[in-house]
């Protein structure tokens, strides 16, 4: 026992020193070698500000910078601004814009949504958290996740329903979760990690049985679709949904801002307290700049979405090619034909996660891993979920597409990736030969 802990701690120390020094060499790149060419193949963390979203912006960054709640000209000027953004929002999400609620990212309007509607249960029940019963999946985003974990520890119970191995969620056991003491569903549209597409529709219209059986308003269904907008339609009749969350900066909008779409006839708790902005629901001064740029990215993602999506199939399935023709031993994960088609997910057997992504940050290409260092906890709990393995977990990198994003780009990252690969290849070789000494 003692043996293999050696074993592993050296080989874990032996790795954490390479991984130091791919790091200070990274450093050492981004202090002397910058500015050169870099690309982008990170969109799933966050994008780039539009052009027009920045021009739209603009005027209410510097001129227009009044308070919506003023009464003099410069506030009533914004609040007209705002329902105007507002207004937007709410055609392309085919709901009433009093059903939107401004906040400042996916992070908050998932707490909102989640805690929102337990505290509001909770009234119902004495605040007994022992009554509350939340179903989600066990590749949530971790502003899902840890809200549930948080409820977990109020005494409230959480069923965390497993998922195929393309990441797709079982919906059998999701209805068998379902009871009457079911008070919210939340589960997302597009994973963030592998790009999968949940069943959202039918999770709906599970969720609608329930209700009309048990003559009651909850559950109450709540989708994250912070991923989702560029490529995949975001109204909310057709999901038939009672909350959903949307984030400004993963649809070429600003960072910082965000919103909740909740439907009318649902009921919160505020989160926060304060001057009662947004029908009370989260008070605080609205951030007019970046909710115009959210608008207007909204708009943009919801007018070329169907161009978008043409051009990325396109892409992805020329990426898939070409990392089959290069890397033959490269593992898919995800649902390649439904899954959103910017994001190419793969894992490398006998690699690490950080590894190859430093080494492709050496090389001018930003992509991302789960932080994968020696314990399990670190690779990516989304891969892990799919119950492919620990190695295929460990050896797994994301690349995200930009709308912008050119074949020959791609030709280039994965002749990167081919390189960085031999690299990970040949450490795991000095780290296997160091523990036979
Ligand atoms: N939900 C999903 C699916 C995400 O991908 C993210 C961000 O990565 C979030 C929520 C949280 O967004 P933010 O960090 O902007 O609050």
């Amino acid at each position: 026992m003692q043996k293999i802990s050696y074993v592993v701690n050296s080989f874990g120390c032996l790795l954490y020193h390479m991984l130091h020094d791919m790091l200070v060499r990274a450093m050492k790149n981004i202090h002397t070698r910058l500015p050169r060419p870099r690309l982008y193949f990170d969109a799933a963390a966050t994008t780039p500000l539009d052009g027009r979203v920045c021009n739209a912006m603009q005027p209410f960054l510097k001129k227009h910078f009044g308070n919506a709640g003023s009464i003099h000209t410069e506030g009533v000027f914004a609040k007209h601004a705002l329902a105007d953004a507002r207004q937007s929002i709410s055609r392309v999400l085919g709901a009433h814009p009093d059903e939107i609620i401004f906040t400042s990212g996916g992070t908050e309007s998932n707490n909102l949504a989640i805690f929102g509607v337990v505290e509001n249960a909770l009234k119902e029940v004495s605040g007994d958290y022992r009554k509350i019963h939340v179903v989600t999946s066990a590749i949530e985003h971790s502003s899902v996740l840890e809200v549930c974990r948080e409820i977990e520890k109020r005494g409230g119970r959480v069923s965390y329903i497993p998922v195929d191995a393309h990441g797709r969620i079982l919906i059998a056991e999701l209805k068998k979760q379902l009871t009457p003491q079911t008070t919210l569903v939340s589960v997302m549209l597009a994973n963030n990690e592998i790009g999968t597409l949940q069943p959202i529709s039918e999770i709906g219209k599970a969720i609608r049985k329930v209700r009309k059986e048990k003559h009651s308003l909850y559950p109450y269904m709540h989708v994250d679709a912070a991923q989702a907008p560029v490529y995949v339609p975001v109204h909310v009749p057709q999901l038939g949904i009672d909350l959903l969350s949307i984030d400004g900066h993963k649809i070429y909008g600003p960072q910082g801002v965000g919103l909740l779409y909740m439907r009318r006839g649902v009921a919160i708790e505020p989160r926060f307290y304060g001057g009662g902005q947004e029908g009370g629901h989260r008070s605080g001064t609205e951030p007019l700049a970046l909710v115009i740029g959210m608008a207007e990215a909204l708009e943009i993602a919801e007018d070329e979405r169907e161009k978008n999506v043409r051009k990325m199939r396109l892409l992805h399935n020329y990426f898939v090619e070409r990392l089959h023709a290069r890397l033959s031993e490269t593992v898919l994960n995800g649902d390649e034909k439904e899954g959103l088609p910017n994001i190419v997910n793969v894992s490398i057997p006998e690699t690490e996660s950080d590894f190859l992504v430093i080494a492709l940050d050496e090389r001018g290409i930003a992509c991302a891993s789960r932080s994968a260092c020696h314990a399990q906890d670190d690779s990516s709990y989304v891969v892990s979920a799919l119950k492919k393995g620990r190695e295929i977990a460990d050896g797994t990198v994301r690349f995200s597409m930009l709308t912008t994003t050119t074949k020959k780009e791609i030709k280039y990252v994965v002749s990167m990736l081919e390189e960085a690969v031999a690299e990970a290849k040949r450490a795991r070789a000095i780290v296997n030969e160091q523990r036979l000494h």
